[in-house]
C-alpha cells in the first residue's frame, strides 16, 4: 500500500450482486469496507468470503431508515435496491422507498462525512426508449404508473435528489446508469434473463423466452462494470454516465448461445412478455470512453462460461 492512505467506504446493498463485487474490489486495495444490507435481495453467501477480513464490517440495516455511521468516510456507494424485474414487482414499496428515502439517507451520510457519493442508477431511466443507442442526453420514455414504474421512477428521483445535493450542498455526487450486467454471485432464482437461461439450461428445462425474443439487450460482465465504477468514483464528473456493453443482441440469440455454451438439450418455449418490457436497449458509451477512458473488455462467451461455472458450483 506504500504511503497511500487507506480509504473507508460505505457500500449500501453491499451483499447484493454488484455490491459484493465492490466490497471485494475495495478490500483488495486494502481499504476498509462497511457493507450495509437488509438482505431483501442481498445474499449472505456473497459476503462470506470477507467475514474474516479485519477491514470488513457488516451492518444489517434498511437504508430507507436513517442511520449514524461512526467515524470518517471517504465514499458512499449507494447500491441498495431490488434490481431484477420480478424482485421489484414483488417489493414495489420497498423499491420506491430505497430509491427515495434510501437515497436521501445515503446522501445525508455523504454530506455529513464530506464523502464522495456514487449511486447506481439504471438504463431503466430510459424506459422503452424511442432512441437507440441511448445516450445520457435522452430523457426517456417511462410509464410512471405501470408495474415497472416503481423502479424506473425511484431511480429517476434518485438522480434528481443526488443532483440537488450537488447543487445545493456541493456534495461530490456521481451517477452511473448501469445497463444489463451479469456474472458470478447473481442468484440463480434472481429472475433476470441470464440467471434464468443458465439455470434452465443446466437443469435441462426449457428456456423461457418472454414474447417473440426479438427484443434486444446487451450484457456487461461485472468486472468490467466495477472497473468503470472505480474510474467514475475517481473522476470529477457529476452528471449521469452510462456504463454497459454496447454489443446489442436479441434475447433469442442469447438463449441459443447459452444452450450452446452449456451443451444443454433444452428447448425454447415462449411466454407472455412482461408489461412495458423495453423493445430495445443498448448503451451509447461515448461519454464513458472519452471522459473515463473506459470500455468493457470481456468477450460475452468467456464471461458466460465463467458465470455458467459459478452457477454449477452453487447448484
Ligand atoms: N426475459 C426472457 N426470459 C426470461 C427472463 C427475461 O425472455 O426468463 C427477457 C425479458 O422479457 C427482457 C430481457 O429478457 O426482454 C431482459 O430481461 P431482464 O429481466 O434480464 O432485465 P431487463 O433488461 O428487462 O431489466
Amino acid at each position: 500500500m506504500g504511503s497511500k492512505r487507506k480509504k473507508r467506504v460505505l457500500i449500501t446493498g453491499g451483499a447484493g450482486f454488484i455490491g459484493s463485487h465492490l466490497c471485494d474490489r475495495f478490500l483488495g486495495h486494502g481499504d476498509e469496507v462497511i457493507c450495509l444490507d437488509n438482505f431483501i435481495t442481498g445474499n449472505l453467501s456473497n459476503i462470506k468470503p470477507f467475514a474474516k477480513n479485519k477491514n470488513f464490517r457488516l451492518i444489517r440495516h434498511d437504508i430507507s431508515k436513517p442511520i449514524l455511521i461512526p467515524g470518517r468516510l471517504d465514499a458512499v456507494l449507494h447500491f441498495a435496491s431490488p434490481a431484477s424485474p420480478p424482485d421489484y414487482l414483488k417489493h414495489p414499496i420497498q423499491t420506491l422507498k430505497v430509491g427515495s428515502l434510501g437515497t436521501h439517507n445515503a446522501l445525508g451520510i455523504a454530506k455529513a462525512k464530506k464523502a464522495r457519493f456514487l449511486m447506481a442508477s439504471t438504463s431503466e431511466v430510459y424506459g422503452d426508449p424511442l432512441v437507440s443507442p441511448q445516450h445520457e442526453g435522452y430523457w426517456g420514455n417511462v410509464n410512471p404508473v405501470g408495474p415497472r414504474g416503481v423502479y424506473d421512477e425511484a431511480k429517476r428521483f434518485s438522480e434528481a435528489i443526488a443532483l440537488a445535493y450537488y447543487r445545493e450542498h456541493a456534495v461530490d455526487v456521481k451517477i452511473i446508469r448501469i445497463f444489463n450486467t451479469y456474472g458470478e454471485r447473481m442468484r440463480p432464482e434472481d429472475g433476470r434473463v441470464i440467471p434464468n437461461f443458465i439455470s434452465q439450461a443446466l437443469a435441462g428445462k426449457p428456456l423461457t423466452i418472454y414474447g417473440d425474443g426479438r427484443q434486444t439487450r446487451s450484457y456487461c460482465y461485472v468486472d468490467d462494470l466495477v472497473n468503470g465504477i472505480e474510474k467514475m468514483l475517481a473522476s470529477n464528473l457529476h452528471f449521469p454516465v452510462n456504463l454497459g456493453n454496447p454489443n446489442e443482441m436479441s434475447v433469442l440469440h442469447l438463449a441459443k448461445l447459452i444452450i450452446e455454451l452449456t451443451g444443454s438439450k433444452s428447448k425454447i418455449v415462449h411466454e407472455a412478455l412482461p408489461v412495458d418490457d423495453p423493445k430495445r436497449r443498448c448503451p451509447d458509451i461515448t461519454l464513458a470512453k472519452t471522459k473515463l477512458h473506459w470500455k468493457p473488455a470481456m468477450e460475452l462467451r468467456k464471461g458466460l462460461l465463467r458465470t455458467i461455472a459459478y452457477f454449477k458450483s452453487v447448484s
